[in-house]
């Protein structure tokens, strides 16, 4: 296998820097850090110390046999990444960035959310480590996700509404550039995927990949083998290359990821980059895009925030190309089933966003061996969703 982004940050055809001039910089003095820094040994040291001690690694695989029996009868491991400090994996990411910034002595980050689990995550990394956080993030969004702006403000960030374009989360990254544009000396802005220019997709993949590595050895320890299929939803895609980086080198893991199926096919319903999409370029990277017949970005719909994106990280779209990863969609409804299932069979109430690669399971685990061992990843836990369900299944009379 080659090493990939090359140099110039492309997976394939995909990837890159699109970004103005005066962010070029400040991108190449990210990436010297980053290499400088992935091999100092002190680094290592206090990303490990953290990750052990305030995030709570390594997470558990647990083993989850009445939802198997369901989905067709393998045994299914989950990966634990729900009981992270904040609930999701965002931490393992926004933990390792925060470190760097701290170390290229900038005392400022910025960050843009969505649903607000990134800016939560940020906004965590930055109480700990003394920094001041800027969370950049769309009205509507923080309209519907008001107990996640109260708890980014509780943790001492600045949380600044985003009143351009669609008020979600697309114009929050479009202010956040702009800000680091402007205050590039002494910012960094934390991405929260394996989205935006070279170095980001790289750097964030390598932050998640340890989700893949714990699951490894813990399935080596249980089961004695390799696993024959890993699963994990995929919005930008940090959480699903974090568990397949370690698993591409093996050929006989069949690697599944799982994009938002939402209402139906037609464009504006749902968030399918591969199926719906076509390469273009968004926030300073090429890839698959959801975008109309101009060109102009579409909008996207899910019932989960986190998978919403209109664009898919470069190194999915580079695996998709290749073939080694399958990509397949799971629509709002049968994402809901999953949640409920896991939640009554195994006492674990997943992220709606966890709930589409479950939900994938549950529709065409039939097709997957009955002696087969699938990994499947529960990115987050639904603690945050669980008002949304609510106002779905009880509306107010
Ligand atoms: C943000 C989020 C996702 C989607 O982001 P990826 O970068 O695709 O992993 C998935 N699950 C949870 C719980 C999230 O918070």
């Amino acid at each position: 296998m080659t090493t990939l982004p090359s140099r110039g940050g492309y997976f394939g055809e995909f990837g890159g820097k699109y970004v103005p001039e005066t962010l070029m910089a400040a991108l190449d003095e990210f990436e010297a850090a980053y290499r400088r820094l992935r091999r100092d040994k002190a680094f290592r040291a206090e990303l490990d110390d953290v990750l052990a001690n305030f995030v709570g690694r390594p997470t558990p695989i647990t083993e989850a046999k009445r939802f198997a029996e369901l989905c067709g009868g393998f045994r299914l491991f989950l990966k634990r990444e729900d009981l992270n400090h904040t609930g999701a994996h965002k931490i393992n990411n926004a933990i390792g960035q925060a470190i760097i910034a701290k170390r290229m002595g900038k005392q400022r980050v910025i960050a843009e959310t969505g649903a607000g689990q990134h800016g939560v995550a940020t906004a965590t990394a930055c109480a700990l480590l003394g920094l001041d956080c800027v969370v950049y993030m769309g009205e509507v969004d923080m309209a519907r996700q008001e107990l996640n702006v109260f708890r980014m403000r509780l943790l001492g960030a600045e949380v600044v509404p985003v009143s351009s374009g669609s008020r979600t989360l697309k114009d929050a990254i479009n202010e956040a550039i702009r800000d680091w544009v402007t205050n590039v000396r002494t910012t960094h802005y934390i991405i929260g995927s394996v989205l935006g220019p070279h170095p980001y997709p790289m750097v964030v993949r390598d932050f998640q990949s340890i989700i893949g590595r714990e699951a490894l050895g813990q399935l080596r320890k249980k089961v004695n083998r390799l696993p024959d299929v890993a699963i994990a939803c995929v919005g930008g895609g940090s959480n699903a290359i974090g568990l397949f980086y370690e698993m591409l080198k093996h050929e006989t893991i069949r690697l599944i990821g799982v994009e938002a199926g939402g209402r139906s096919g037609e464009l504006g319903h749902h968030a399918a980059r591969f199926s719906g999409g076509a390469v273009g370029v968004l926030h300073g990277t090429r890839s698959m895009v959801l975008q109309d017949a101009f060109g102009q970005i579409a909008e996207t719909h899910s019932i989960s925030a986190g998978l919403d994106y209109p664009s898919i990280g470069p190194e999915h779209a580079h695996l998709q190309s290749t073939g080694r990863v399958e990509y397949h969609d799971c629509s709002d409804n049968l994402a809901l089933e999953a949640f409920h299932k896991l939640s009554e069979m195994e006492g674990i109430i997943p992220a709606l966003e966890s709930s589409h690669a479950l939900g994938w399971l549950l529709r065409n685990g039939k097709s997957i061996a009955k002696d087969a061992v699938v990994i499947a990843n529960l990115s987050g836990r639904g603690d945050k969703d669980v008002p949304q369900i609510m106002a779905m299944e009880q509306p107010a009379q």
